[in-house]
């Protein structure tokens, strides 16, 4: 289980502080709405560690998070987008999930092959990631994050330029990935209809703090 209790976030700029208390079941989606600039991609950067937080804990089964630094933290992200090196292939963009040289098995190679069917990439492994549109980019974006099953998936509002079919069977495959590897995933969205789809919990951002729905 991954359990967030207390935790305080304040930018210098902003007098208010954030404060933020969830927690997320193995195989368990949990969604997080709230209007535009309440704090909620504040909470995933500090989930992943690109932020610090002043107070409070971020535990998954008994381990402490907050001392880790980000590249350390059992967690992959997805945003909304600048996610892949625009000069690079779709499969060497995906590789770069599993690992940071490029170095790569024939088993690694495989994965590619099988995670860029399931996003139905499967034509464009070795296209150029800036020839792609902006939707097949955030597939294959969802593809690398996927293909690490990290324990920790958190997606800050992933979808948004996807037309509405995509973006369902993107949420699906969100949702099947979730279940089969026992993942918390911790879903930023602003369409309801998001939630409905997938979501097992909702949160609301409401005057700095988290909610539950
Ligand atoms: P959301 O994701 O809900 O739109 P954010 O978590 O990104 O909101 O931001 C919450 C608030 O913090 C906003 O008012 C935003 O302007 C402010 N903020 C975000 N990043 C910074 C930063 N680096 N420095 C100062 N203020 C920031
Ligand atoms: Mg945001």
């Amino acid at each position: 289980m991954l359990k967030i209790t207390d935790l305080k976030y304040r930018y210098k700029s902003i007098d208010d502080v954030y404060t933020y208390a969830l927690s997320v079941k193995p195989k368990e989606i949990v969604a997080i709405l709230g209007e535009s600039g309440s704090g909620k991609s504040t909470l995933l950067d500090l989930i992943a560690g690109f932020l610090t937080a002043s107070d409070g804990s971020i535990k998954l089964d008994e381990r402490e998070l907050t001392a880790l630094s980000a590249e350390k933290r059992p967690v992959s992200i997805l945003f909304q987008q600048h996610n892949l090196f625009e000069h690079l292939s779709v499969q060497k963009n995906i590789l770069l999930g599993v690992s940071r040289t490029l170095k790569s098995s024939q088993k690694d190679i495989l994965k590619v092959h099988k995670i860029l069917k399931e996003v139905g990439l499967e034509r464009y492994e070795h296209t150029l990631a800036s020839s792609l549109s902006g939707g097949q980019q955030q597939r294959v974006a969802l593809a690398r994050v996927l293909l690490r099953r990290e324990p920790i998936l958190l997606l800050d509002e992933p979808f948004t330029g996807l037309d509405a079919k995509t973006r369902m069977e993107m949420l699906d495959l969100v949702q099947k990935i979730t279940k089969e590897n026992n993942l918390h995933t911790i879903m930023v969205t602003h369409e309801l209809q998001d939630c409905e789809r997938i979501a097992d919990k909702i949160y609301l951002m409401k005057e700095h703090q988290l909610v539950e729905q």
